[in-house]
């Protein structure tokens, strides 16, 4: 399971310039801030962890599965 903040994490990689264009697919990156939730299994406490992942046409089906 993973939430999407795209505002938040425009703003954590400071606006719109600069951006950087995939290669393959000639569109510009786009961060999408991915939180991941893990429960352990010897505990009943969540893990959560951050990513800010960059989103184009070749990886948007697997970041937003
Ligand atoms: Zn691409």
């Amino acid at each position: 399971m993973a939430k999407k903040q795209k505002t938040f994490a425009e703003k954590a990689l400071g606006g719109k310039s600069g951006v950087p264009i995939c290669p393959k697919c000639g569109q510009s990156f786009e961060p999408v801030m991915v939180i991941n939730s893990e429960k352990k299994s010897d505990s009943n406490a969540w893990k959560f962890s951050k990513t800010i992942e960059k989103v184009c046409k070749c990886n948007e089906k697997e970041v937003y599965a």
